[in-house]
């Protein structure tokens, strides 16, 4: 039968990539994504089975001993003709990502944009992959330490960053002679498989080397399991990173596993005002509030006077911020990334209500078409110990507690189970640096509201946002992605 004429587009039939080749995998069953914004069909995901993995990972291995043995500026020279590929598609990936994710287009660019910055990082493999010699450790002996490829590498990555977060890992594995195979969100699939199409485009990478197998839990499992897996890049939830982890290292895999976050944003009453604002406004609210570096709770510092004077100006500002769709040019606040993930968020600001919040301001409403609209909230907390206080909510709810001075706020920071990201708005250099000494968290910012380290600096938490030792992103990655062989040699 022909469909009408302004029938939206049939949902794109999502394909594996396993050896060079495209195919859809044999799974009975397959998840719909949605539009965020319009509730549109976009992807029908197979859930791949652990049979469809190990294709993918026999695939993996039997590509890499070559690639491990190619010139190591053989192997960055083609990471240099991946830049040039993912540049000639930067907005193309952009407006993917908004479509499916929801961030909107401004967003999505500079999530892109940081994704191509790991591939630059990635380049200086040749001098970051030198070795160690030490001549002359007793008479006529010299200890030499090397670099060499882990073998196979699993990453699966979360739906909130769904073109940056396999370019963290991609490039660096690329780089230390590594294969890969890719297990993307299940939520938002549409920019990893481009990506994987764009890197299938480049001569210079070879076929096999990077994989990709769409699913959910069952697929995790598989490479978890899977004998031809060394090592696993995960991020996502800290549950799941706790799980990950623990099933990587019963099969013998190393792991990092970079988890949830809960970031204070410490406002002293000496904050700029402006800076403070618009800081505070671009954590709590970008994205949805769906980022592990989203400042999600306003650790207000001072007298009640002060504290209240910092509030009105963040919720009057916030008041203001238009919600909307993703490729809407004057949407400020895009919606979450489901309709359930929206149902959560209202049970969770009911949760907070009914355990004494004031609830400043209400971003509850009908969802708009795509159901997952929920404007910027604010809830001023009663009990600072409090689900809405310590646990990671996921969306643009910002929760409040007021404290008297800064130790007190870097105490109760430190009370976290997570360390991610803490911010301080202050326009003290010693207030500044008793921040830096004392916090517990991975990545601090001071007067900036999203403290993202670039490419070439390490990029994790501490306590419950990363189980592992090696953060993803500058030296670390090639450390993670490589072995090292220390020999000790004499010659007649
Ligand atoms: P998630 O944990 O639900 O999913 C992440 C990945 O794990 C997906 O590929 C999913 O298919 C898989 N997965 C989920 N549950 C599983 C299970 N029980 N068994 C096996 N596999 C499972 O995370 P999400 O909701 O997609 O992403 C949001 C989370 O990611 C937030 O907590 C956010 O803070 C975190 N995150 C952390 C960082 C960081 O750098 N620390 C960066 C981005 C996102």
């Amino acid at each position: 039968m022909t469909p009408p004429v302004d029938a939206p587009p049939a949902p794109r039939a999502m394909r594996n990539h396993v050896g060079g080749a495209w195919e859809t995998p044999g799974a009975r069953e397959e998840l719909v994504t949605r539009n965020p914004a319009t509730g549109e069909e976009l992807a029908r995901v197979p859930l791949s089975s652990a049979a469809d993995v190990e294709r993918a990972v026999a695939a993996a291995r039997a590509a890499q001993p070559a690639w491990g043995e190619t010139p190591i500026l053989v192997r960055a020279r083609a990471l240099m003709d991946l830049r040039t590929a993912l540049n000639e598609h930067r907005d193309e990936l952009a407006r993917i990502v908004a479509t499916d994710m929801g961030k909107t287009v401004p967003d999505a660019a500079a999530e892109v944009g940081r994704g191509i910055e790991s591939v630059e990082a990635a380049i200086a493999a040749p001098h970051l992959l030198k070795g160690q010699v030490l001549e002359g450790v007793s008479r006529g002996i010299d200890v030499e330490m090397v670099h060499q490829p882990v073998g196979v590498v699993g990453v699966i990555t979360p739906f909130n960053f769904p073109a940056m977060l396999p370019l963290w890992f991609i490039p660096f594995a690329l780089a230390c002679g590594n294969a890969v195979v890719l297990k993307p969100s299940e939520q938002d699939p549409l920019a990893p498989e481009r990506i994987v199409e764009i890197i299938d485009g480049i001569d210079s990478i070879p076929s096999g080397l990077v994989n990709l197998v769409h699913g959910a839990h069952d697929a995790v499992n598989a490479l978890l399991d899977s004998k031809g897996i060394d090592a696993i890049s995960f991020v996502g939830s800290a549950a799941t990173a706790q799980y990950v982890a623990e099933r990587s290292i019963a099969t013998g895999k190393r792991v990092q596993a970079l988890g949830g976050a809960k970031n204070s944003m410490i406002v002293a009453p000496d904050a700029n005002r402006d800076l403070m604002v618009s800081g505070v406004l671009s954590s709590a609210f970008g994205g949805a509030g769906q980022r592990c570096l989203a400042g999600s709770v306003a650790v207000l510092v001072g007298t009640a006077e002060e504290q209240d004077a910092a509030l009105d100006a963040i919720v009057s500002a916030a008041r203001a911020l238009k919600v909307g769709g993703g490729l809407d040019e004057t949407t400020d606040v895009c919606p979450v990334v489901s309709p359930q993930a929206r149902e959560r968020l209202e049970a969770e600001i009911a949760r907070a209500t009914g355990e004494g919040a004031n609830l400043v301001l209400d971003g509850r409403g009908d969802g708009g078409a795509g159901g997952c609209e929920i404007g910027p909230t604010v809830l001023d907390l009663a009990d600072g110990e409090s689900q809405a206080a310590r646990e990671e909510l996921f969306g643009p709810v910002l929760s409040v507690v007021r404290v008297p001075d800064l130790d007190a706020a870097i105490d109760w920071s430190n009370g976290s189970r997570y360390g991610n990201s803490a911010i301080l708005f202050t326009e003290s250099g010693g207030a500044a640096q008793r921040f830096r000494q004392r916090i517990e968290a991975g990545m601090l910012g001071v007067n900036i509201g999203v403290a993202a380290p670039v490419a070439w600096f390490p990029f994790a938490g501490w306590k419950d946002s990363m189980v592992g030792d090696l953060h993803s992103n500058g030296d670390d990655a090639f450390t993670f992605y490589t072995r090292r062989k220390v020999v000790t040699s004499r010659w007649a």
